[in-house]
């Protein structure tokens, strides 16, 4: 399945969303973010974008107020293991959620150890997604 493809996500009536959430997403690629953005927004979060690694450390130092980043691994000037590190650094208190394609055994753990609180593989399913930014938000 393509990321680029329709977001299915349907509200169920079990999931509530609080208004006013900020999620930075950090992603490079533009098809993905656009996939991202719109499941997000469809759902009601209010969404920032940072392209690399460190544009998202940047972003976080600057605004105090983001909720939860969803972070792409595989990203240039600085992958998101690295922004992890420096992002719970200065704010250990935000929740970050890992994601990439192509996940080898063994990932999970690297991602968790650098300091993501969770992981969530692409092709991204709306459902799960939201199911988990509601897990770290509550
Ligand atoms: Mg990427």
């Amino acid at each position: 399945m393509s990321e680029s493809e329709q977001p299915d996500f349907q509200p169920k009536e079990n999931r509530q969303v609080p208004p006013g959430i900020k999620i930075l997403v950090a992603e490079d690629e533009e098809s993905n973010f656009r996939y991202i953005e719109k499941l997000l927004k469809k759902a009601g979060f209010d969404l920032f974008r940072a392209n690399n690694g460190l544009e998202a450390l940047e972003y976080v130092e600057i605004d105090n107020k983001i909720d939860l980043i969803l972070m792409d691994i595989k990203m240039p000037v600085m992958n998101g293991v690295e922004a992890t590190r420096a992002i719970k650094k200065i704010k250990p208190s935000v929740p970050i959620i890992a994601t990439t394609a192509f996940a080898i055994p063994g990932d999970r753990e690297v991602f968790l150890n650098a300091g993501c609180d969770d992981y969530i593989p692409k092709p991204i399913r709306a459902g799960e997604l939201i199911d988990l930014i509601l897990k770290y938000i509550a």
